[in-house]
């Protein structure tokens, strides 16, 4: 058994450290929200007062938070002088690559291994155990880290050095941004052209416009499979997250020099959706922006 400490326990926290609870791990939680916190001791894990003693004492350590600041100033203030030599840290938030960096350098200058293991699936997969981690960091770090991201998902998978997985996050998400945002406009142009919806998804999903976003996550309802389109666009990724995640995008590329013009257009388009109040539905709700009227 394995004290771990978490720190976040949010909407994906909470199913993650339940799942290690279920793992056999003695999972010692900390969250600012009392409510997060009662919905982890419902799930066996023990309520530690402060982040600090939760780390006291734990063998490793898993942080979900909401963004980068959040997470160098937790394991600046509460994870290193808290936590016992050699303690394994795990941060699986999304935050940028060159925060994930420095908090990695600072770690290792103070003894403690640590990997960058933002993660792939919903508050669905984090509850189901079934979430894609990408890890960043050295081989003996991951090696270690694996045995404890399995207990909490499907595929465990190393990237690279300290931040790549942070840029594998975000290079995967902006992929999917532009490429929902086209499939979008490309399913209002074809209703427009006076195509029936499910006769071109047909054609489409056998032909070289195939993507994810069209035929795993089709986004428009009564067409493809049961997606959040077919929910209202409730639940699911929200567009705000997907927003988030493709500023990330740009910070990155400007850092990098790419030129990433497809990534920063779905970035204008998501913001648009999201300065209009429509942050908390569904990523592909962008299809209703796109179509100037209700999908359907
Ligand atoms: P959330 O806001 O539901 O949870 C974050 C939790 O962190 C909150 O409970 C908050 O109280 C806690 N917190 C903030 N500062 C803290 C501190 N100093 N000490 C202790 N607790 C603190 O967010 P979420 O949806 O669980 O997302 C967490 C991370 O996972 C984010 O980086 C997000 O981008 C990423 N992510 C989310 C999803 C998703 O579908 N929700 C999918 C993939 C990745």
């Amino acid at each position: 058994m394995t004290i771990i400490a978490f720190i976040g326990l949010g909407n994906m926290g909470g199913g993650m450290a339940a799942n290690l609870v279920k793992a056999g791990h003695d999972v010692r939680a900390f969250d600012l929200s009392d409510d997060a916190l009662a919905v982890a001791a419902a799930a066996g894990c023990t309520r530690a007062a402060s982040a600090a003693e939760a780390v006291r004492g734990a063998d490793a350590v898993v942080t979900m938070l909401p963004a980068g600041s959040h997470v160098a100033a937790v394991y600046k203030h509460d994870v290193f002088p808290a936590a016992n030599p050699d303690t394994l840290l795990l941060d699986c938030s999304t935050i940028d690559v060159g925060t994930a960096r420095s908090v990695a350098g600072a770690a290792g200058t103070a003894g403690f291994p640590m990997v960058d293991a933002p993660v792939s699936g919903g508050i669905a997969a984090a509850a189901a155990g079934t979430l894609t981690f990408m890890v960043g960091g050295s081989p003996g770090a991951f090696a270690r880290a694996e045995p404890i991201l399995s207990a909490m998902g499907k595929a465990v998978i190393h990237a690279g050095d300290a931040g790549a997985g942070q840029a594998a996050k975000i290079c995967n998400n902006m992929l999917l941004g532009a490429t929902m945002a086209a499939t979008c406009e490309t399913l209002a142009l074809a209703q427009k052209l006076g195509l029936d919806p499910q006769t071109f998804y047909d054609i489409a999903s056998v032909s070289s416009g195939q993507s994810w976003s069209l035929t795993s996550y089709c986004p428009l309802p009564g067409v493809g499979p049961d997606s959040p389109a077919d929910r209202g666009y409730a639940g699911g990724f929200a567009a705000a997250l997907m927003l988030k995640d493709l500023k990330l995008a740009a910070e990155a590329a400007r850092s990098a020099d790419a030129a990433t013009p497809m990534g920063g257009l779905a970035k204008e388009l998501y913001q648009i959706l999201v300065s209009a109040g429509e942050g908390a539905r569904d990523f592909s709700a962008i299809i209703e922006m796109l179509n100037g009227r209700p999908a359907g």
